[in-house]
């Protein structure tokens, strides 16, 4: 029978990874001879939420499998509590791992619905209650607690999609400093960008790829093609022994956050602004002010050439900020932005006039009375006008360092042709194969 299973938040602060459990989770029906044909969707959800682990980020995969729903789910929570109990202890830190269970059949006739309940939690902040609801009403198979929610989701991931490869630690590992060669890494990348993005940070002089903290993935890329990402991880020298790797479709760097906006907090929002002004405050940040708008607009230090951007622009120039809504210090709305397109600069200032003998710059004769030179008795009705050059072109700026939805400018979201099943197969294959498979073990007993 074919089910599709959906897992979140079997992360912690302290170890586990929902992706790795999730590729465990595959092993083991792997094993038990279910017959898996595609690659399992990693799904990042609303990158706006505050109390997300590192990515906010859950899982779903297809199997077909010669056992009952019953069964099925038995299995799923059972590999699900000894991961959390015994790998990434979310438990005591506050981690509230879910998952949800359907049939593919069922989930055929609910296809919309779901997709809905996706674009919900990839734009908006869904209650739990709401969650629970929902499967009930749908005759979703539900376990854990906050998970769920994320769980669902993934369920209803499809639509645009890139790749992404993470590679896994072995267990005697997971403490220590991750180390690899930097120069491979940038091999990589030159062999080949495009197709994979965000390798190395050349500003900053380090790699981009790595996981951090203790838990065990050692480094994940990321692109348009898998066989590329393959040719990408044997190119990268990474200086332990891995444990296994997975490939995952995702909806990383396709701007699926773009697609569904709205006003409210946490919600992303995109809008024309015409600027009033311009404020650049200590730390580097910079604050645009519009002239209808009543949201400010913060670009902040850390996004580099946005911020470098905003930086140049002027008043009366017109702008498409795209960005998330978050509470201000007053609890105002702010819109930080993570995208600008500029449609219009404007070229022109306004300024006091010279006087025609002197050459110097008139004053104020008062309040709407023109401006006039005292010493050679000259005078101006206005302010003049002069074409300004400006640094900057129109077209669209954003931040090299990503956001997991954010599609970088240059990324070209074509679909390879590949041979899925072919693929996953043979990931498990190997999986299967490993000489010490320690942790499937200690999930399993
Ligand atoms: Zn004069």
């Amino acid at each position: 029978m074919k089910f599709i299973v959906g897992v979140d938040d079997h992360d912690s602060t302290k170890a586990g990874c929902t992706t790795h459990f999730s590729s465990i989770l595959l092993e083991k029906l792997f094993l038990k001879n279910c017959k898996i044909s595609e690659l399992p969707k990693l799904v990042r959800l609303n990158p706006n939420i505050p109390w997300k682990t590192r990515g906010n980020a859950s899982i779903s995969f297809i199997v077909d499998c010669n056992i009952s729903l019953c069964e099925l789910e038995q299995l799923v929570s059972d590999t699900s509590e000894k991961y959390v109990k015994k790998i990434s202890m979310g438990y005591n830190l506050n981690r509230k791992p879910g998952y949800a269970i359907l049939e593919y059949d069922k989930y055929n006739l609910i296809k919309d619905k779901l997709e809905s309940f996706y674009e919900r939690a990839v734009s908006d902040v869904i209650p739990l209650d709401l969650a629970k609801k929902f499967a009930k009403n749908n005759k979703i198979l539900i376990g854990g607690s906050r998970g769920l929610i994320g769980s669902i989701a993934a369920l209803g991931f499809d639509e645009d999609y890139t790749f992404e490869l993470l590679t896994y630690r072995k267990i005697e590992n997971w403490n220590k400093d991750r180390d690899v060669d930097n120069k491979s890494i940038m091999e990589a990348d030159s062999i080949f960008f495009p197709r994979v993005v965000a390798n190395y940070d050349y500003f900053k002089n380090k790699p981009l790829i790595l996981s951090h903290g203790r838990d065990p993935v050692f480094y994940g890329l990321r692109g348009t093609d898998p066989e590329i990402l393959i040719k990408e991880m044997n190119t990268i020298n990474a200086k332990e022994e891995l444990d296994f790797f997975m490939i995952f479709k995702t909806n990383q760097m396709t701007d699926s956050h773009l697609k569904y906006l709205g006003t409210r907090y946490y919600q992303t929002t995109s809008m024309k602004i015409k600027i009033n002004s311009i404020r650049i405050m200590k730390g580097g940040h910079v604050l645009i002010e519009g002239s209808d708008n009543e949201m400010l607009v913060i670009v902040y230090r850390e996004s580099r050439e946005l911020n470098s951007l905003a930086k140049e622009l002027k008043r009366g120039d017109l702008i498409h900020v795209s960005g998330a809504i978050k509470p201000s210090f007053n609890n105002s709305k702010i819109l930080e932005a993570e995208r600008i397109e500029v449609l219009y600069l404007n070229d022109q200032i306004n300024e006091i006039p010279l006087c025609p003998i002197c050459k110097r710059r008139m004053e104020s004769a008062g309040k709407d009375k023109g401006y006039r030179c005292k010493r050679c008795r000259t005078f101006a009705n206005s302010k003049t006008t002069r074409s300004i050059s400006r640094n900057i072109t129109l077209g669209l700026y954003q931040s090299p360092l990503y956001r997991h939805l954010t599609k970088p400018i240059y990324l070209n979201l074509s679909k390879p042709e590949i041979n899925e099943e072919e693929l996953i197969n043979n990931i498990l294959s190997k999986m299967i194969k490993r000489q010490d498979r320690y942790v499937s073990t200690m999930v399993s007993s």
